[in-house]
């Protein structure tokens, strides 16, 4: 793979330094058959530094995933070598079946098949709770 280059896939850029490996865990970019690439601590003149990951092939991006991580992260989608689209990423209200709630008293550690929903509950914070039991993520 070359990573300046990809014919169709996605790029998310403008990434925080350091949260390239959260992000890369918790889309389950590991999974993925296609190259994938991280590229951190980047010089970025906006930024200072910044992480950057390069996906070689168009899959689905959980946007809801890239707005809890890191909220400032852009996806660029790439078709024959040509910038389609470019998103910026805003924080969801709600997040679904992405981060488990780690109260072990909470109805979601009971209750298997419930999914693990998070409310923000403070945008300036980037405070998320879960909607059961008001356990704060992180
Ligand atoms: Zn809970």
């Amino acid at each position: 793979m070359n990573i300046d280059s990809i014919t169709n896939g996605v790029v998310i850029d403008h990434i925080t330094a350091g949260a390239g490996m959260r992000l890369y865990e918790l889309l389950g970019l590991g999974e993925l058959d296609c190259s994938v690439a991280i590229i951190k601590n980047v010089q970025s003149a906006k930024m200072g530094k910044k992480d950057i990951i390069k996906i070689d092939a168009l899959i689905p991006i959980d946007f809801d995933v890239i707005g809890y991580v890191d909220p400032g992260a852009t996806v660029n989608i790439i078709r024959d070598e040509k910038l389609v689209e470019k998103r910026t990423i805003d924080m969801p209200e709600l997040l679904t079946g992405v981060i488990k709630c780690k109260n072990p008293r909470c109805i979601t550690s009971v209750e298997q098949e419930l999914d693990h929903v998070f409310r923000l509950t403070d945008r300036a914070g980037k405070v998320y709770r879960c909607i059961y039991c008001e356990t704060k993520a992180g």
